[in-house]
């Protein structure tokens, strides 16, 4: 035995779950690996056993720093952005409370987009509306997240439109983030065979022609570098009602929770945005914190960029609805 510690990955194991006198964690990895012992001839289990205890102890070691990391980024953001409301507050003068959250945003670069990137976008719509005129009834097509996301994404829509002024606020969010949660819409913007259907079942006078036609013409000559293929300048080129469920129904983490603590306390409060230079999926790339872009104030008149006491007003609160950017 070597002390309280699990022989193969070397964490701090309770007394009660040791095996026949060898200590060993809980993980089903390490179980396993130590019940091999009873199958395998001990000149090969050896050799085997220590390859394999390496391999774990590696996989740990790095999923271990990976977490420290990503508590390290949390929490050096939290406190810059707390700094940089608390001198907006002092500033200001404002005595309402402010909530704070943290946005994505997407990179400034526009790029000319390739012929090779519309080709394969096209090749990718042709495909999906070939599937979704070649069932007899959209139910025959998969029913993955394409398919059966129209529910919630349905409830979703009748919540913000009873609460308007939440909806307001949250798609000031997207406006200021113009698209963090689109970067991988890649070069198939998650359209699918199952919302083409819907679209063409939906409208007896649209055909399936007039359809592709309103995607291809829909493809923006310049796009976020990187981003999905309809991630314009000006944010999603597609209309709302062609863009997909899965478009439609995402929320990142920190609009979702200012909308459930807003309906939760039936409260509708300020809210001090800082927004960062990682989009949606890369915020714990890097190693340590994400640049401080720029801060906002959304309230009951709009949106307006704050540095220091001075705010640019930006957005009025009569601003049309516009996810995505
Ligand atoms: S939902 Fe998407 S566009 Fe809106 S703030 Fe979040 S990441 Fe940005
Ligand atoms: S909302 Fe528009 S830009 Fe964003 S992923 Fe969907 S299609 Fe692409
Ligand atoms: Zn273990």
């Amino acid at each position: 035995m070597v002390g309280n510690q699990c022989l193969i990955c070397d964490c701090f194991v309770a007394p009660a779950l040791s095996v026949d006198r060898d200590v060993v964690c809980a993980d089903v990895q390490c179980r396993r690996l130590h019940d091999q012992r009873l199958t395998m001839a001990p000149n090969l289990y050896a050799p085997y056993l220590a390859f394999q205890k390496s391999l774990i102890r590696e996989r740990r070691s790095a999923a271990a720093a990976n977490r420290a990391k990503v508590a390290r980024i949390i929490s050096d953001e939290d406190e810059e952005g707390r700094l940089a409301l608390q001198e907006y507050v002092t500033a200001s003068g404002r005595s309402k409370d402010i909530d704070l959250i943290t946005l994505p945003s997407v990179p400034q670069h526009t790029v000319p987009l390739s012929e090779e990137r519309r080709k394969k976008y096209i090749r990718h719509l042709e495909t999906e509306m070939a599937e979704a005129v070649g069932c007899e009834d959209v139910s025959e097509l998969p029913h993955d997240q394409h398919y059966t996301l129209i529910d919630r994404r349905i409830t979703q829509d009748a919540f913000l439109a009873e609460n308007p002024e939440l909806a307001r606020r949250s798609d000031a969010f997207c406006e200021i983030c113009r698209g963090g949660c689109c970067m991988k819409g890649g070069d198939s913007a998650y359209v699918s065979a199952v919302m083409l259907r819907r679209q063409l079942d939906a409208d007896p006078e649209l055909t399936p022609e007039s359809l592709l036609s309103a995607y291809i013409g829909s493809i923006p000559e310049t796009a976020i570098d990187g981003g999905c293929i309809n991630q314009g300048e000006a944010g999603c080129g597609l209309p709302r009602d062609m863009r997909s469920d899965v478009c439609n129904h995402f929320l990142c983490e920190p609009v979702r929770d200012y909308q459930a603590k807003s309906a939760e306390t039936n409260a509708i409060s300020d809210v001090f945005v800082v927004q960062r230079s990682n989009h949606q999926w890369n915020r714990f790339a890097s190693e340590s914190a994400n640049a401080l872009v720029a801060c906002y104030l959304v309230d009951d008149v709009g949106y307006h960029e704050v540095s220091n006491a001075h705010e640019t007003l930006i957005g009025e609160q009569d601003v049309s609805r516009r996810e995505k950017g």
